[in-house]
């Protein structure tokens, strides 16, 4: 990718990651919206149409790694399971809720960019 298409993208949100509106840390990645879905393997990717600038998005590394190849929507259910998930499996969340430490706010999960 260019230095000026980065340029381009980073500016996209003022600086800030377009998923959770963080400002963008050194090492910042491109994320592609709708995703390419790389071969790490061979080197090649499934959708090489989605390799365009229109496609790209400003991300921190987290946001953009548990985005992974996941659509926008499938991304938005991932991160909407979380509490679900926790309260299952994490012991130390539970007893964070028990004893008042968390509360859980049943929020519809929006991304930074969509409340611009
Ligand atoms: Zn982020």
């Amino acid at each position: 990718m260019k230095k000026v298409d980065r340029e381009t993208i980073y500016n996209k949100y003022n600086g800030r990651c377009a998923y959770c509106g963080g400002l963008l840390p050194k090492g910042w990645h491109v994320d592609h919206i709708e995703p390419i879905v790389r071969d790490w393997v061979n080197g090649t990717c499934e959708k090489p149409e989605n390799e365009n600038i229109n496609n790209c998005n400003p991300s921190c590394a987290s946001c953009n790694i548990q985005k992974n190849s996941l659509t926008l929507e499938q991304f938005r259910r991932n991160i909407q399971q979380f509490v679900n998930s926790l309260n299952q499996y994490s012991t130390q969340y539970k007893f964070a809720k028990k004893y008042g430490l968390v509360d859980e706010t049943n929020t519809e999960v929006r991304f930074y960019f969509e409340t611009l």
